[in-house]
Order: structure tokens, then sequence, then C-alpha cells
């Protein structure tokens, strides 16, 4: 199985049988639906929780088995959530997807990214450098 070769339809029924032998979709309620989709993510986001990028860069084989195990959490959440709601995935992705397009044209986009990436960079190196107790004497003279 691989995503060259699935369709999002046999995952979305994939996940419907898996759930119904074992009873769950009783508790698949869209809150607890969407509940579980945060709670998946965050134990996603915990993987990098107070690491830098050059600690991430030194994750080994295990430590991205352990976050694809959680990213599947998450996707299997979002589709029982797809098949609970009866949201069409791919219709919706492409309707955001287009929405987004519309809302950030990459005419006047791209540029403004670097610029606002390099900003981000700059500040976010000179405030690395800088002690905590300067930090604290600058913040409080805001
Ligand atoms: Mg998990």
């Amino acid at each position: 199985m691989s995503d060259q070769r699935t369709r999002i339809a046999e995952l979305k029924s994939l996940v419907e049988r898996f759930n119904e032998a074992r009873d769950w979709k009783r508790w698949h309620k869209p809150k607890n639906l969407a509940l579980s989709i945060l709670i998946e993510a965050a134990e996603l986001a915990e993987h990098f929780q107070w690491g830098n990028h050059e600690d991430i860069e030194k994750f080994g084989r295990d430590k991205w088995h352990e976050i694809e195990a959680e990213l599947a959490d998450v996707l299997i959440y979002c589709l029982a959530f797809a098949n609970r709601a009866n949201i069409d995935v791919s219709d919706a992705v492409k309707k955001k997807l287009n929405a987004a397009a519309r809302k950030y044209p990459t005419s006047l986009f791209n540029k403004r990214v670097q610029a606002d990436a390099d900003i981000i960079h700059r500040t976010y190196r000179e405030l690395k450098r800088r002690p905590f107790d300067k930090l604290r004497t600058s913040r409080n003279h805001i």
C-alpha cells in the first residue's frame, strides 16, 4: 500500500471497517473525533517539543518511525471524522486550496514570504544570542 496506488476512499473504508469491527463507531461522535485529532496532533508535536532544527536533523530511524505512527493516528482520526460527518476529503481539500490560492496569490506572496522569513530568522538568531536577563530588561522597557 503506497500513496501512489491508494485511493482516499480505500483508506476511509479501511478505517470504517476497523471501527465497525470493534463497535467503536458509537463513541465516534464529531466532538470526540475532533478532540482525538487534537490529542494525536499533540502527540506528534511532542516529538519536536524543546528541540531545535539541529536536534531534529539528528533524529534516527526509530524516532521517525514513532513520528510516522503519530502522523498515522492523526490521519486515521481525520478519516474517521470525514466518515462520520460525510465529508468528501478530496473535495474539501481542493476547495480549501482553491480558496487559499485566491487569498494568497503567488505573484504577491513569494517575494514577501522570503523577506518575512529572512526577518524571522535574523530576529530568532539575535534573540538566541541574548542572555535571558537582557531579554527581561528590554521587554520591561516596552
Ligand atoms: Mg498516538
